[in-house]
């Protein structure tokens, strides 16, 4: 083929050049020019613009695709190392059978010839099943401690409740108030009472108020 596409060296177009001849006229801007170099300038330029472009756009293209990939295998990884590690602290959990394998179940993990990273994250799980397991003997040991605390407060509470329904009665000589305010004051004053003289109950908080406390001891986050 005789004719093909050069680049003009002068403004720079793509223009027919005839191959078998030494040179031609560009038709965008008429200057002569030599046909081989233009077949040479273009085909230079075609070499190093959209190679150049499409490499550039293949390899933005691959890092963003790769990079997603690498997210979602790196998510999907995670949530199965989870699930694997809350698998194995509910085994572990379900073959403690005493308090007292419950308690060392924690030293057992940090025994373990594992990571640092696996023992963390066994250890969260464990924290966060153990607090479940735990639910009621927490609220009982929280009992026990409100009501180490309160004694004063309590009566306090009762005696202010007392005199605010008092005072209402004796300023605006109103009944009702008063009346309220008191059978308040007397119902908080029983409930006090009634919480500091339950025995049973309270021996109960307390066990469970220990136990929580030897569950820390070991460690435990409750
Ligand atoms: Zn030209």
């Amino acid at each position: 083929m005789a004719i093909v596409n050069g680049k003009c060296p002068q403004c720079g177009a793509v223009t027919k050049v005839n191959e078998t001849k030494e040179t031609a006229f560009c038709t965008q801007c008429g200057d002569q020019i030599n046909v081989q170099q233009s077949i040479y300038l273009l085909k230079a330029a075609e070499r190093a613009r959209p190679d150049h472009a499409q490499a550039g756009q293949t390899n933005h293209t691959r890092t963003t695709t790769s990079q997603r990939r690498e997210n979602r295998e790196r998510a999907a990884e995670k949530q199965v190392m989870e699930a694997e590690t809350r698998q194995k602290v509910s085994d572990w959990l379900q073959m403690c059978s005493t308090e007292q394998d419950f308690l060392m179940l924690r030293k057992r993990i940090l025994d373990m010839a594992l990571s640092e990273r696996e023992k963390g994250m066994l250890l969260s799980v464990l924290d966060e099943m153990t607090k479940q397991r735990l639910k009621d003997t927490l609220k009982k040991a929280a009992d026990y401690k409100s009501s180490l605390e309160s004694p004063v407060t309590g009566i306090i509470g009762a005696i202010v409740i007392a005199a605010i329904g008092l005072a209402i009665n004796y300023f605006f000589s109103m009944k009702w108030p008063g009346i309220v305010c008191m059978i308040l004051a007397v119902l908080a004053l029983i409930g006090f009472i009634s919480d500091h003289f339950d025995k049973k109950g309270m021996e109960e908080n307390k066990k469970a108020a220990e136990l929580i406390e030897e569950y820390r001891k070991q460690g435990y986050k409750l």
